[in-house]
């Protein structure tokens, strides 16, 4: 039995469906990312899974107990789901010392004074905010005032932590680092995580699942490798990394570059679920396309390049066909306007 189970939740705002009929559960210890263009409703789900929202259709249990539900005109308030939250801004008191933020939620459960003291010197130790604790939140960093929240979140023993864009007013460093962090801290005290972020990297690095959500829907629930490699539609494959689509032809058991057929064979290997069809959507990542010696392959012009310090970045025509190659600085170097050869390993079918 999963730890957090959603059952077709809706939620309604006036006619925008902003969020229809999902489904998902989430096991125990996992971290599992919500991922998606602004507006696809991430946040809203994740509020209707703290008690800040209700649910105008399905049911929410966590841990076997059920929190919400419409149907029973069900619904447990956000200060008893016992959830650890942190959200985008710091949400710290700058009135209480770095000590007294986390130990407050403790005092306001009214635990015991021992308890509280070594809960609060605990989720301040796993933090590494103990030579802080005595500071107020001002005379902080970004990523220190970030982490008083996670141990404010933590110092309660949450079985499940709602973060939502927890990491995003810090710098790119930080916010790598703190990564890292929520890692560890997962491992130390072992909670769900529900994270809502719109970065794909940040989502791959932390989850074990990932939802790639558009208007309310489910697009694909998956492990970070499988979106990434095998995205189920045009929007995941687009809203993961960098793609290129390519709009082919397919005749005589071949597929052939819809602008430009002359070109040569883009691949002879259809699928057989594509066996009767005219035409399809090739779909490749622009590290996944290969130059080849002349007379293989497709051929095309170097129309754009950039150097991206590492990478250097092509934009090959094809026709009327665009197509993006990234190839490391040290292999063969084109240059603008000259012919090359281009080869497409790995490529995903599109309708
Ligand atoms: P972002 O990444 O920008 O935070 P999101 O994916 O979290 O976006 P939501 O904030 O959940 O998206 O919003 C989903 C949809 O619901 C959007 O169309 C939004 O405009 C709408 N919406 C959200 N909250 C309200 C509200 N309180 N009243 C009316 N419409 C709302």
């Amino acid at each position: 039995m999963a730890y957090v189970e959603l059952r077709d939740v809706t939620k309604l705002f006036g006619t925008v469906r902003a969020v229809d009929k999902l489904n998902l559960s989430i096991e125990k210890g996992e971290c599992f990312s919500f991922l998606g263009p602004s507006g696809c409703g991430k946040t809203t789900t994740l509020r209707m899974v703290a008690g800040f929202e209700d649910l105008d259709e399905g049911e929410i249990e966590v841990g076997g107990k059920l929190i919400s539900s419409k149907a029973k005109n069900f619904y447990v308030p956000p200060e008893h789901r016992g959830f650890g939250m942190v959200f985008q801004a710091f949400a710290v008191w700058p009135h209480m010392t770095v000590y007294d933020n986390v130990a407050f939620p403790l005092k306001i459960k009214n635990l015991p004074r021992a308890e509280i003291e070594s809960r609060t010197k605990q989720a301040l130790e796993n933090t590494n905010l103990t030579k802080q604790a005595q500071l107020y939140p001002n005379d902080l960093s970004g990523g220190e005032k970030q982490r008083i929240a996670l141990a404010r979140a933590l110092s309660i023993n949450p079985g499940l932590l709602l973060l939502d864009e927890p990491l995003s007013n810090l710098d790119p460093h930080l916010r790598e680092e703190m990564r890292f962090e929520i890692k560890d801290l997962q491992r130390k005290y072992d909670f769900s995580i529900i994270f809502v972020t719109h970065d794909q990297s940040e989502a791959m690095a932390l989850s074990n699942r990932i939802m790639v959500m558009r208007d309310g829907k489910t697009m694909q629930i998956d492990s970070p490798l499988n979106i990434y490699a095998k995205p189920k539609n045009q929007f995941v494959f687009s809203f993961i990394g960098l793609s290129n689509f390519i709009s082919v032809k397919l005749t005589d058991g071949r597929a052939v570059i819809e602008s430009a057929p002359e070109a040569g064979v883009l691949e002879s290997d259809i699928p057989q679920e594509f066996a009767g069809a005219a035409k399809a959507t090739l779909a490749c990542r622009p590290s996944e396309v290969d130059f080849v010696p002349e007379g293989r392959g497709v051929r095309g012009v170097i129309d754009r390049m950039a150097y991206l310090g590492e990478i250097v970045d092509y934009i090959v025509k094809i026709g009327s066909q665009e197509v993006r190659v990234q190839k490391g600085r040290r292999e063969p170097r084109f240059e603008v306007g000259q012919s090359c050869s281009v080869a497409f390993p790995r490529v995903v079918w599109y309708e």
